[in-house]
């Protein structure tokens, strides 16, 4: 088997209305890995979701799952695929079981088998006790659990997570990267995309970027992290630090005795430190603004 979980070639989209939406993606996602897909908003994450997921033709280029071509084999890449999307669409007067069985049934899998995969997932996801209830009857919590196991209940070898975490609390948040830990431990492949870009820092080995419909960044998670050029710190002194001209234009003063200092990352804080006491400041607090992703994510959707 192929080591790519998906393979996107010199994909280009133009929806019907002239909207270029994609140019000439190019992105490969290995199997096993669990790969973020970051963008502003508008970049074409969905687009590039719904042409995976068979909802959206493609003007050209070409897309693999498992190395099969998804135009050429739609029923392989639906078996391949599990999608989590980011809006609900659940049935609301059916008891969630039966929606799994039901689910279960359109995939192949029998009445036992599919209650068998529902009992292990809604238990690794904490709703089995749940399973007599309507989604109408659940938290927003549950019912993003329960799509999160509609979407792996015929064994797909590709999740596929569109902000799985968006407006969840911290608790379950938590809770749900450790699933996806899990699972991608047991062999699935993930693709997340996020705004919260400290879930991707913290789950995901690689990553892309697509901005305009052009995939500006693609690296390991690792080479971000210690690459990115600039780092902002929040800076807190014992004194009036607003008539002192240090760090010149790197500096914007939030109040009195507060900056918000831009560095190139090979600064030291030792030495931001001793910069400030030679000016007869001493810093009472310094911590990280933003996460080294969030850093170079502004850096390369922000300046353009
Ligand atoms: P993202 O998911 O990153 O927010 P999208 O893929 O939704 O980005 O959108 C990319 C671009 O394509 C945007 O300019 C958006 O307005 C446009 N677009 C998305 N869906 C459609 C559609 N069905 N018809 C026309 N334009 C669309």
């Amino acid at each position: 088997m192929t080591k790519y979980a998906l393979e996107i070639n010199q994909l280009n989209k133009t929806y019907k209305n002239g909207v270029t939406a994609l140019k000439n993606i190019n992105l490969n996602v290995e199997d096993g890995d669990i790969f973020a897909f970051l963008g502003p908003n508008g970049a074409g994450k969905s687009t590039v979701i719904g042409i995976i997921t068979t909802l959206v033709n493609i003007t050209s280029g070409s897309v693999q799952v498992y190395g099969k071509d998804i135009a050429k084999y739609p029923e392989f890449t639906k078996h391949m695929i599990g999608v989590v999307p980011q809006e609900y669409n659940l049935d609301q007067f059916i008891p969630i079981i039966e929606t799994m069985i039901n689910i279960g049934g359109y995939f192949g899998l029998s009445k036992k088998q599919a209650l068998k995969k529902t009992q292990e997932l809604f238990e690794d996801l904490g709703i089995w006790h749940k399973r007599k209830s309507t989604p109408r009857e659940l938290s927003g919590g549950m019912k993003r659990r329960l799509m999160i196991a509609r979407a792996l209940i015929h064994n797909p070898k590709l999740l596929i997570l569109d902000e799985p975490t968006a407006g969840v609390d911290t608790e379950l948040r938590l809770t749900m990267w450790d699933f996806f830990k899990k699972i991608n431990h047991d062999g699935v492949t993930i693709i997340l995309t996020t705004h919260y870009l400290e879930e991707a820092e913290r789950l995901c080995k690689n990553l892309a970027i697509i901005h305009h419909g052009e995939v500006v960044k693609s690296s390991p998670m690792s080479d971000v992290i210690s690459s990115t050029r600039k780092h902002t710190y929040i800076i807190r002194a014992d004194s009036n630090i607003t008539d002192k001209n240090i760090f010149k234009d790197n500096i914007h003063i939030v109040d009195d005795k507060t900056c918000e200092l831009t560095v190139d990352n090979k600064i030291s804080i030792t030495e931001i430190i001793n910069h400030f006491n030679d000016n007869n400041i001493k810093v009472i607090d310094i911590l990280s603004k933003r996460n080294k992703l969030e850093e170079l994510f502004i850096e390369l959707t922000q300046t353009k």
